[in-house]
């Protein structure tokens, strides 16, 4: 509905394995072991909700299992077997979205889900070199409407442009959440968001991009807009208790 989504782009994997009872425990596999191509010991036995390859998000809302599946992670740590519903093959990004489940398992994190989206908005601002500069863009969005800073409390992390699904890109996105950002901004590509369930990962992208089209919107009417000012933020994180 936003526009965020052309063709399959984006995708979303869920770390499910709270949900999982000894008896969907005894399920077989419907498909052959795969290799993740990578050792994540975290995920041992994990199962996951995983958007499928080539999927459309706008399907996915309309047939979660039809457009996704569900998988585990096998004892060794190295790879998956799909459960169910159906043998649809997770998204290309896989590799990138379980090595950020691993870290955030290995940190003891609350963050269950993780969302990839290509917000116009929020891209169309990391065409700009000023923007990609530590917190530029943070500090621009925070100031457009005081929920921005309340809702998106660590701001948006930026890793420069890489190419999509490497390895160096997945690497430079776990550092940057590492920094404390729940939102990375790719540039010239898309966002990055983790949360505990993905209505808040969404939320945090939303609410951003919200942000960005205030921007926009002082700009069409012909001006550069004021932002809040530095001390209208610091009461709003004293009062509020955001992080620092
Ligand atoms: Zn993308």
């Amino acid at each position: 509905m936003k526009g965020w989504a052309e063709r399959n782009g984006g995708n979303i994997t869920i770390n499910i394995t709270e949900w999982i009872d000894e008896q969907m425990r005894e399920l077989p596999a419907i498909s052959e072991r795969i290799a993740i191509g990578k050792t994540l010991p975290h995920l041992k036995d994990c199962w996951l909700y995983c958007k499928g390859t080539q999927k459309r998000m706008r399907d996915l809302a309309r047939d979660p299992m039809g457009n996704g599946s569900v998988i585990r992670i096998t004892p060794d740590c190295a790879h998956y077997e799909i459960v169910a519903d159906a043998p649809v093959a997770p998204t290309s990004e896989l590799p990138s979205h379980l090595a950020v489940h691993d870290y955030l398992l290995a940190k003891n994190s609350p963050y269950r889900a993780s969302l990839h989206t290509h917000p116009i908005e929020l891209v169309a601002l990391t065409h700009s070199k000023k923007r990609m500069e530590k917190d530029a863009a943070t500090h621009m969005l925070w100031s457009m409407i005081p929920e921005t800073k309340a809702f998106c409390p660590r701001g948006l992390g930026m890793v420069p442009y890489m190419l999509p699904s490497s390895v160096e890109l997945a690497d430079a996105t776990i550092s940057a959440i590492e920094d404390d950002y729940d939102v990375v901004m790719w540039e010239k590509h898309g966002v990055f968001a983790v949360d505990t369930d993905i209505m808040s990962a969404f939320d945090q992208v939303d609410v951003l991009n919200k942000a960005a089209l205030i921007y926009i919107s002082a700009r069409n009417m012909g001006f550069e807009p004021d932002g809040m000012t530095d001390s209208q933020m610091k009461e709003l994180t004293d009062v509020f208790n955001l992080p620092k």
